[in-house]
C-alpha cells in the first residue's frame, strides 16, 4: 500500500471552508494542519480560467512552500441567468473589500427582473491533493443542483449559503442543518471522491 507522509495541510484561509473539510476528512486517520500554521506562506493568486486550474495550483504551490501534503479548493456559485457568473469570480463579485452581504445584496440586485425557474443555479467545487513534493495525486469535482431564493434567510454557513436552496429542499444552505449540508454540498461530493486516495494511503 502506497505511503504519505502526515501531516496534510488544508489549504485555505476561509474559516467556513476550513471547518467544513476538517469534518470530511476526519475519518481519514490523517492529522491536518492549516495555513494559520505556516504564517510564513504569502497567499497563491488564483489566476486559473476554471474551478480545477486553481484548485491545482493552490494544492501544488501550498505543498511545495509548505513541505507537506496538501489539499486545496477552489470553488463558486453558477447562475444560470447569469451565464455562469459570478463562477470562479464567486470571491470577487462586487469587488474588493466587499463582505458576503455585498455579494448577496448585488447577487439578488442582478436576479431582480428573473423569477421562478430562471433562478437555477449551482454550486460547483473541484478539490486536488498534492503530495509533498507538489505533485497531483488526485482531482476531484462536486456539484450541488439548486436555486437562488428571492430573500436570505438562515444564519448558517457562510458565502452564498443564505441565498442558495439546494434540490430537493425548501429552505437555503444557511436554515439547514451543517450534518445535510456536509452530505449534500459540492464540497462534500468532491471531498467523498478524495477520501477514497486518503482511504487507499497509510499515513506514517
Ligand atoms: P474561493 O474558492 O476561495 O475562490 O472562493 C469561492 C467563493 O465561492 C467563496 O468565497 C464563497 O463566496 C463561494 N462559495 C464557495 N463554496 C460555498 C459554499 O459552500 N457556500 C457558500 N458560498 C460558497
Amino acid at each position: 500500500m502506497a505511503t504519505m507522509m502526515g501531516p496534510i495541510l488544508l489549504a485555505t484561509r476561509n474559516p467556513g471552508k476550513a471547518g467544513e473539510m476538517k469534518r470530511l476528512f476526519s475519518a481519514s486517520g490523517f492529522e491536518f494542519v492549516s495555513l494559520a500554521d505556516f504564517p510564513e506562506i504569502g497567499e497563491i493568486e488564483e489566476t486559473g480560467t476554471t474551478f480545477a486550474e486553481n484548485a491545482v495550483l493552490k494544492a501544488a504551490g501550498y505543498a511545495a512552500l509548505a513541505r507537506t501534503a496538501a489539499i486545496a479548493d477552489d470553488s463558486g456559485l453558477e447562475v444560470d441567468a447569469l451565464a455562469g457568473a459570478p463562477g470562479v469570480l464567486s470571491a470577487r463579485y462586487g469587488g474588493p473589500g466587499a463582505s458576503d452581504a455585498d455579494r448577496i445584496r448585488k447577487l439578488l440586485k442582478d436576479l431582480d427582473a428573473v423569477d421562478g425557474q430562471g433562478r437555477s443555479a449551482r454550486f460547483v467545487c473541484s478539490i486536488a491533493l498534492a503530495d509533498t513534493d507538489g505533485r497531483i495525486l488526485a482531482l476531484e469535482e462536486g456539484v450541488c443542483p439548486g436555486r437562488i431564493a428571492s430573500v436570505p434567510s438562515g444564519s448558517g454557513g457562510f458565502g452564498y449559503d443564505p441565498v442558495f436552496i439546494p434540490e430537493g429542499y425548501d429552505r437555503t444552505f444557511a436554515e439547514l442543518s451543517g450534518e445535510i449540508k456536509n452530505r449534500i454540498s459540492h464540497r462534500a461530493q468532491a471531498g467523498m471522491k478524495i477520501m477514497r486516495y486518503l482511504l487507499g494511503f497509510t499515513a506514517v
